[in-house]
């Protein structure tokens, strides 16, 4: 007899969860992507814009996800006591290219991008960058604003294509001095070697998420009567897992995320030595994009991967007490 489950029938199965959970999940991101959005005055996508969207992303997630999920029944039915470790090496690479690729390749899918015209920002953040010792192959205008009156900055690709990103509505709304102090902030994720440390903390949870998952899923697929871990029946106990795994892992992640957020806020206090503008531009960030000052502390705990804006803020008051 045949065991386990041939591509073609990962493939099939995958389609199918695939609909069913995107028309389950279509209410809910109607609701907070386009409905809250438009309540509270932050989106300016028409539906159709919106719709477009929505159909670009199923285009990449979709073949994405099929191809991740065959991968690993694949590794499944290649070695039922090391497939995790496989699996565990194979995500991570996957996750350190498309931490360099998505916002190269994907981005522009979505949004377009022109260089930044006004000439002396282009030099104070190109000055701003040779401080960090930084490389960035250009500073660009990233048109937020035909989507949303949220403000946005970023830094993004490795090496070569080491890019800053400035949202229009930045631009329209920030002071030069403010959007320094913003980039700093960014650059420092880069100097400080920060997404590397992500990807560490990244390949630790992926490693134990795997074995867990290779732990239990023979006798849960046991009691439910799939015919061997390989049979792709078992994916929702294998997505139940991993989903739990990293509901439970959110607030270590978090954590992390929120001690690099502080060193990289004090990090661009150090280069700017601007803490004024570094107030203002956590104020202006907050009223644009309608962000709780002050939010629940286990809320805070548990969902922020920063910490608040009035911590924030303090931080920076706290530095000038220091330095008066
Ligand atoms: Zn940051």
């Amino acid at each position: 007899m045949l065991s386990g489950s041939s591509w073609l029938t990962v493939m099939i199965y995958m389609i199918i969860v695939g609909c069913i959970l995107t028309v389950i999940d279509l209410p809910f991101s109607f609701y907070s992507g386009y409905v809250l959005e438009h309540r509270f005055g932050l989106s300016r996508q028409s539906f159709g814009g919106w719709t477009k969207d929505q159909l670009k992303a199923l285009a990449v997630a979709g073949p994405l996800s099929i191809a991740v999920i065959e991968v690993l029944y694949l590794l499944l039915r290649f070695d039922s006591s090391l497939w995790w470790v496989y699996a565990s090496i194979i995500f991570i690479a996957f996750v350190v290219v498309m931490a360099n690729l998505a916002p190269v390749l994907l981005l522009p899918l979505f949004f377009k991008f022109k260089p930044v015209e006004n000439p002396d920002l282009q030099n104070r953040l190109n000055r701003l960058a040779r401080r960090t010792g930084k490389h960035v192959c250009g500073i660009f205008e990233w048109s937020l604003g035909e989507k949303t009156r949220k403000a946005n900055a970023a830094v993004v690709g490795w090496g070569n294509t080491r890019r800053i990103l400035v949202s229009d509505t930045l631009l329209e709304n920030f002071s030069e001095e403010e959007i320094e102090v913003v980039m700093a902030h960014e650059l420092c994720h880069h100097v400080k070697n920060h997404i590397w440390y992500g990807i560490a903390l990244q390949s630790i949870l992926t490693f134990i998420a795997f074995y867990v998952a290779y732990r239990l899923l023979p006798p849960l697929s046991r009691s439910f009567g799939s015919s061997g871990v390989d049979d792709v029946a078992n994916f929702p106990l294998l997505a139940l897992v991993m989903t739990t795994l990293s509901l439970l892992a959110l607030p270590i992640v978090n954590f992390f995320s929120r001690q690099l957020e502080t060193a990289a806020d004090l990090y661009a206090l150090e280069v700017t030595g601007d803490a004024l503008a570094f107030v203002s531009s956590m104020d202006k960030l907050a009223d644009i994009n309608l962000v709780n000052k002050n939010p629940n502390k286990i809320i805070e705990f548990i969902f922020h991967g920063h910490p608040s804006v009035e911590e924030r803020i303090k931080l920076a008051a706290d530095r000038v007490g220091q330095n008066v």
